[in-house]
Formats: structure tokens, C-alpha cells, sequence
């Protein structure tokens, strides 16, 4: 089996998730399975021998990795176009379980949710098949029968995935290669409750689910048999109940004399406490990043972010206490309902930072608002580029003037990963195109006006919430009622 990363080495081997898939896979007995990245020039497992590839998809992009993959290989794109005696490939991650469909012809199936377990599970299925000479037909019919798997043409609905925690998850492998050289990541809680509008990570992870405390520490000790390096996972890492006390447990042994050095994915600004900046400043993290998301309370609000001025500048004062000499905040723009005066309060607050806190450092990464499946805000098209262009200019201008370094990413590579995001099977000639156009921002122009797709249906339109969306297909709990209600409970704050 051929495990396939879309992208490089560096990034494979900092990528909890992949790494875990595939240690379960190569720890059962019966599997000879390689790690193979985009880089990888030469694989130990010749094509020849490959009965089974899985792949990890992560990101909207992603797809011209895989494309390039499967082209280096000579296996057609399209599991209809590939021969009997080629493998079985099959994909899974945040964008196959949000939404399969533009990708259901490519994957002869996909794993919907977390696939702890049932990745080997599908590869004895597979296995135990090919032994006994069934065809892949036969096979693929076994594996629609398991919960979690989506193979088009035979499923039609499809519940995901939701594993307890019972394990502490980690990288297996340290590497100096890695893009975190030699750090040890272990995920201490799965999702976040917070179920901001937008938010995929969040709505994808339901309900939020901790690891115990215990498992945590033993983990911990595990990893620092090998590293001095740790970082802890999670979408929302400070809500767990014994979070404060895993900061203690590091802290005391850094006081002993054991030199540590531990970072976190991410924090939010009102779980930010003096207890756990105070760790990670002693552990070595010289960097805070805060998502406020949204510049006036009145929009984040809106995006369920209930977050005020007050615990943003009471982060400020604990980040100052604990002697950090600066923080990078992350925000969005173009999100819905978004005015002028929301930007406006940006500014201000940047203002009001500068102005109190005289020497302290902030600065801005915005991104803009990409409509994801399975959220409240689903339904919501995006800006047009025009205007969030010129939004972002004027963010730049105002921020400028003030000395604050701002970066926003790019509207274009947005527009696009919306198409993809909200796609369809429409959408798999589509993909196909822009790929053997080149995969640059100008081959999803050019390939939008060969096919006669209209991208702004995928990315700027509204969505009457009666629809019948491409991925209704899947069952992602609170589901679909919850989101509507949601939807307009937040838009209408
Ligand atoms: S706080 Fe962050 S991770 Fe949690 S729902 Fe909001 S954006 Fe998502």
C-alpha cells in the first residue's frame, strides 16, 4: 500500500493525522505499506506491487498534488478509466468529509470523518478480498456496508465518523526533515464548542471531545524520552478541563531543570490566563497568535464569536505581564453582514491598542470569508473580488499609517477554494481541466471557460436554505435543521 501525501516531505512529516493513519496501518501485522510525498523521488514498493493507495486531503488545492501523483504514475483520473488489476484508492480528511461530491468520481472510495481504525479495517477488507480473487466491484459493495464510507454509486447517505478519544494521539516519527524539526505533537482534544459561523474545524468536530488527563501526561513522557520538543493539538486547547494543570506539569519540570521547550496550535483570547501564557513563555514560545476573527463586537456577534474589547485588551495586559513583547492577531474580511464600520473598528482598536499599550507589537493576518459545507454560514456566497480588494487596501493604508504589518491572503486563491468548497460533480472535468492547464490561478479561468462552468454559482451566490446542497449526501451531526436555525439566529444579530 502506497500512502500518499499532497505535499512535501517537511509538511507529511508534521502532519499528526497522516502520520497516525499510518502507524495504525503499518503496526497491524499483515500491511507493507510506504509513506510516499510529492517530493518523493524514488518509492522501496514498486508501482507494480500496489494494491491499495490511501490519501490524505486536507486542503481545497490539494487536488493538483493528487493529480500530479497519480499522472507520475500513470493511473488514470477517473476510477471508471482505471483498469481491473489497478489499486483501489481512496481519500479522506476535513475537505472529503465537508464534501465529497466534486471528487466522487476520482476516488473509488472516501472515509467520511475520523478514520482511526476504520482505515485498517477497510485495508483488511481489501486485502481479504483480493486474496480470495473477488473483484473490486465485489469489494467496494463490502466496504459501502461499513459506517463511514462513502463509495459513490453505491451510497447514498452516509453518517461520519466520530471517534471518543480513548488514545492520545502523536507523531511517530521525529525528524530534522520535518517543517517542526524533531517536535513531538500530540493532540489533547478533538473540535471546538465555540461553533463560530463559518467555522469547518469547528462544525466538522462535533461534539468537542477531550483526552484524559492521564493519557495526556503518559503521552507527554513518551515524546520527551526522545525530544525536548512538544506541541500540544487542538482547535480549542485551553477548554480542556485539566488544561491549567497539563501547563503545571510542564512547568514543574522545567523549574527542575529540564530544558523543554512547548508550543500550542492556538489559544483564544478569552481563555487566555496568566497561569498558561506564563508556561508557555518559560516553555520557549515567543510568538502569540489571537483570532478575534472580526473587528466590532457587533460582527462578531454575528459570526458567533462573543468576544469583547474589554478580554482583548485584558489578553494584551496578561501577554505584557508574562513578557511577551508582541501579538499577531488573525481576522477575516468580507464575512456576511460586513460593513465599512465593521472595518472601521479595526482600525480603531489598533488604535486604541497603540495609543495604551505604548511599545507593544501587534499585527494583522486577514483572510477572506470562504463559504464552507456543513456550517450555519453555508448558505452565504462570497464578496465579490472588486470589493474585497478594496477593502483589504484600505485595511492596508489604515494599518500602514499606524506601523502595523498587516498580510491578507490572496482574494483570487479564495474565490477558487470556494468553488471547490461548495462543488458538485459538475466539478470533476472541471478540476481535471485546470489541472492540465497548468493548476495556476489562470488554468481555473481557462478551464471555467472551456467547460462553460460558472464559478460564481459555486463561490459568490446566495443559497435559498430549502436547496438540496451537493453534499447533503453526508450526515455530519447537529445536522441540517440545526444549521438553518443557526444560520438565521446569527445573521439576524
Ligand atoms: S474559536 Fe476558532 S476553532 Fe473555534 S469555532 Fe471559532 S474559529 Fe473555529
Amino acid at each position: 500500500m502506497w500512502f500518499f501525501f499532497p505535499g512535501p516531505e517537511s509538511f507529511a512529516l508534521s502532519s499528526l493525522g497522516y502520520l497516525w493513519l499510518y502507524k495504525e496501518i503499518d503496526m497491524a501485522d499483515s500491511f507493507d505499506i510506504e509513506r510516499v510525498y510529492s517530493d518523493t523521488k524514488t518509492t522501496r514498493l514498486m508501482r507494480d506491487r500496489i494494491n491499495l493507495i490511501g490519501m490524505s486531503f486536507t486542503f481545497d488545492m490539494d487536488f493538483i498534488a493528487i493529480f500530479h501523483f497519480l499522472e507520475r504514475n500513470k493511473y488514470n483520473f477517473k476510477a471508471k478509466d482505471r483498469k481491473e488489476s489497478d489499486p483501489l484508492i481512496f481519500a479522506g480528511g476535513p475537505v472529503i468529509s465537508s464534501n465529497p461530491k466534486p471528487y466522487a468520481e476520482i476516488f473509488d472510495f472516501m472515509i467520511i470523518g475520523d478514520g482511526e481504525g476504520v482505515n485498517v479495517t477497510v485495508a483488511s477488507i481489501i486485502k481479504e478480498g483480493l486474496e480470495n480473487n473477488k473483484n473490486k466491484s465485489d469489494i467496494l459493495k463490502e466496504l459501502s456496508k461499513i459506517e463511514g464510507i462513502y463509495v459513490p454509486g453505491i451510497t447514498t447517505k452516509v453518517n461520519k465518523l466520530t471517534k471518543k478519544l480513548t488514545q492520545c494521539i502523536y507523531t511517530p516519527i521525529l525528524s530534522t526533515n520535518a517543517f517542526f524539526p524533531n517536535t513531538f505533537i500530540l493532540e489533547v482534544e478533538r473540535g471546538c464548542s465555540n461553533r463560530c459561523g463559518f467555522c469547518l474545524a469547528s462544525y466538522l468536530n462535533l461534539p468537542i471531545r477531550f483526552v484524559d488527563y492521564e493519557e495526556i501526561i503518559n503521552t507527554i513522557e513518551l515524546g520527551l524520552k526522545h525530544t525536548n520538543k512538544i506541541a500540544l493539538l487542538g482547535a480549542q486547547i485551553t477548554a480542556h478541563p485539566k488544561f491549567t494543570d497539563i501547563c503545571k506539569y510542564i512547568e514543574a519540570k522545567i523549574d527542575n531543570g529540564e530544558e523543554i521547550e512547548m508550543s500550542v496550535s492556538s489559544l483564544r483570547v478569552d481563555s487566555f490566563t496568566p497561569e498558561i501564557v506564563n508556561t508557555l513563555v518559560k516553555a520557549g514560545q515567543k510568538n502569540l497568535t489571537l483570532a478575534i476573527e472580526a473587528g466590532s463586537e457587533r460582527l462578531r456577534r454575528v459570526i458567533n464569536k462573543n468576544l469583547t474589547e474589554e478580554q482583548i485588551y485584558k489578553a494584551i495586559e496578561i501577554a505584557k505581564s508574562c513578557g511577551l513583547h508582541g501579538i499577531k492577531f488573525y481576522g477575516m474580511i468580507g464575512l456576511p453582514t460586513e460593513t465599512q464600520e465593521d472595518l472601521e473598528e479595526i482600525v480603531n482598536l489598533s488604535k486604541k491598542i497603540k495609543a495604551k499599550y505604548k511599545g507593544f507589537e501587534i499585527s494583522f493576518g486577514f483572510s477572506t470569508f470562504v463559504p464552507k459545507p456543513n456550517t450555519p454560514f453555508q448558505w452565504f456566497g462570497r464578496e465579490n473580488e472588486k470589493s474585497l480588494e478594496t477593502k483589504a487596501n484600505y485595511l492596508r493604508k489604515e494599518l500602514h499609517k499606524l506601523g502595523i504589518q498587516i498580510s491578507v491572503s490572496s482574494a483570487k486563491w479564495d474565490y477558487y477554494q470556494a468553488v471547490l468548497s461548495r462543488g458538485d460533480e459538475k466539478l470533476t472535468d472541471y478540476i481535471i481541466e485546470v489541472f492540465n492547464q497548468g493548476g495556476k490561478l489562470g488554468a481555473f479561468r481557462k478551464a471555467s471557460k472551456t467547460l462553460n462552468i460558472n464559478t460564481d454559482y459555486y463561490a459568490i451566490e446566495n443559497y435559498q436554505y430549502e436547496k438540496v446542497l451537493p453534499w447533503d449526501t453526508i450526515d455530519i451531526r447537529p445536522g441540517k435543521e440545526f444549521l438553518i436555525e443557526e444560520s438565521k439566529r446569527l445573521i439576524n444579530r
